[in-house]
């Protein structure tokens, strides 16, 4: 790809080595459970979190979706924070599709919610409320900036869940960055949670599809209700046969983009107009100075004139988001570096 494209990792396309499986991939009729390459990913991506069951669905947002409506009937409620991708991100499907009602809670810059947050969210039995039932963190936590939690913090969160019979949803879409910057295996890092939705398609690089996993009666009941949301999918496993390569290869790798990350962090920081706001993970955060003469505008068409994509954080001018994946080499790094000193110079 001639393009640098910093503006997500969801831009990713399926490697070489995928585009072959896919063309190889043994497929059946999924809806009918017969589609090997699905079962197989299925099978794979639960054991490797250590749970007993999982679904491949359409995307992060049904994942989750799906999760909260197997969950928590009509009229109850779900913990959730206030900068979760659930909450400002996924058209309050929740409530739209299945009538829950989000409790949400400020999400700290750690990307935590205070567990004596958690702890005063949690109704008492009182005909005057609604039933909790669910709490739901994400790992990383991307509005903060792709912020990873411990798996500590994630123990801690499922042990206070349960001890009021609650379950915990880990919304995982980038749990493989949160394992390698922990260094703990994926069955670590979501510590005692009770389902999880991962994506495929971002840095593991597939072309699309998430997974969701638990419990086998859970799965079973998600089964259903990815029916009903339109999401049963015939020879899918044309898409799983990427996603295998995505779990077990990709994941390996996703330490470059954040080692890349940290690079580039540190060079911005010399860049005159450019404040470096943070760097988690695969993601760094800056700032455009108001001293730069450009407007944000101006500065994203004068990178974009030099092949290199970037995009305002929603709700943010000056706000900048880049991402680094498989398709930004260290070399590639160093190109937007010298490029924005031109554009800024
Ligand atoms: C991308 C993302 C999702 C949703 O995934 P889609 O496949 O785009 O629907 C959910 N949660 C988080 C944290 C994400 O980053």
């Amino acid at each position: 790809m001639d393009v640098i494209d910093l503006r997500s990792d969801t831009v990713t396309q399926p490697t070489p080595e995928m585009r072959k499986a896919m063309a190889n991939a043994v497929v059946g009729d999924d809806v009918y459970g017969e589609d090997p390459t699905v079962n197989r990913l299925e099978a794979e991506a639960a054991e490797m979190f250590g749970m007993e069951a999982g679904i491949l669905v359409t995307s992060g947002t049904q994942g989750n979706l799906i999760a909260l409506l197997t969950h928590a009937p009509r009229g109850s409620e779900v913990i959730v924070g206030d900068k979760a991708h659930i909450v400002l991100y996924e058209q309050a499907g929740m409530s739209a599709l299945g009538g829950i009602m989000p409790h949400p809670l400020p999400v700290q810059e750690d990307g935590t919610l205070l567990l004596d947050d958690i702890k005063h969210a949690i109704r008492d039995d009182n005909d005057h409320f609604p039933r909790t039932k669910l709490v739901s963190i994400e790992n990383t936590q991307g509005t903060v900036g792709a912020v990873p939690l411990s798996p500590e913090y994630t123990s801690q969160v499922a042990e206070l869940a349960h001890r009021h019979n609650l379950k915990l949803h880990i919304d995982g879409a980038r749990i493989f960055n949160a394992a390698t910057a922990y260094n703990v295996s994926p069955a670590e890092i979501i510590a005692g949670a009770d389902s999880m939705t991962f994506c495929l398609s971002k840095g593991l690089g597939a072309p699309a599809g998430s997974l969701l996993i638990g419990t086998k009666d859970f799965i079973k009941e998600a089964r259903r209700v990815r029916k009903v949301l339109g999401g049963g999918m015939r020879q899918a496993g044309i898409l799983a046969a990427a996603g295998l390569i995505a779990i077990h290869k990709m994941s390996q790798r996703l330490h470059e983009d954040h080692t890349n990350a940290a690079y580039l962090a540190k060079k911005l920081g010399d860049v005159p107009g450019i404040r470096v706001m943070s760097q988690n993970t695969n993601f760094v955060f800056f700032w455009l100075e108001e001293t730069v003469k450009l407007s944000p505008l101006e500065f994203t068409n004068r990178m974009s004139e030099n092949n290199i994509l970037l995009s305002p954080y929603p709700g943010y001018e000056r706000k900048f988001r880049a991402v680094l994946h498989y398709w930004i080499t260290r070399k590639r790094v160093d190109e937007v570096v010298i490029a924005m000193r031109r554009v800024l110079g």
